[in-house]
C-alpha cells in the first residue's frame, strides 16, 4: 500500500463545505499552497519526510522543523494509525494560527 494514494484522496474541493479533509485518528491530510502533501495533527502541521516500504510506515516532521528546531514527528503505519513508539507530539512551540474560526485550512507560505 502507498500512502500517496491517500494523500491524493485528500485534495481538496472548495466546492463544497467543510468538513471535508480525510480525518482518521486526528490526522488530517492536507495540501500546502505549493501542492505538498502535509499532514495535519492537533492544529500543528506536518511535512512528509520518508517512508519505509518494509514496514510499511511513513514518516512526517513538523513543518516547524527547521524554524524552532522542533523534534516532533509522527509515524503512520499502513492503516494511517499513528505510531506511537517513534511519534512524538512535544512541540517547542506553539501551533501555527492557520485555522479560520470555521477550521477551514487556510494556506500559508512554507
Ligand atoms: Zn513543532
Amino acid at each position: 500500500m502507498d500512502p500517496s494514494n491517500n494523500i491524493e484522496d485528500a485534495i481538496l474541493d472548495h466546492s463544497h463545505p467543510p468538513p471535508k479533509y480525510h480525518v482518521h485518528n486526528g490526522v488530517k491530510y492536507i495540501k500546502s499552497t505549493r501542492g505538498h502533501p502535509l499532514l495535519l495533527h492537533k492544529s500543528y502541521r506536518y511535512t512528509f519526510a520518508s517512508v519505509s516500504h518494509s514496514k510499511g510506515t511513513s514518516r512526517w516532521i513538523c513543518t516547524s522543523h527547521f524554524q524552532h528546531n522542533c523534534k516532533a514527528k509522527i509515524w503512520l503505519n499502513t492503516k494511517q494509525n499513528i505510531v506511537e513508539g517513534p511519534t512524538i507530539l512535544e512541540h517547542t512551540h506553539s501551533p501555527p494560527k492557520h485555522l479560520s474560526d470555521t477550521g477551514e485550512f487556510t494556506p500559508i507560505k512554507l
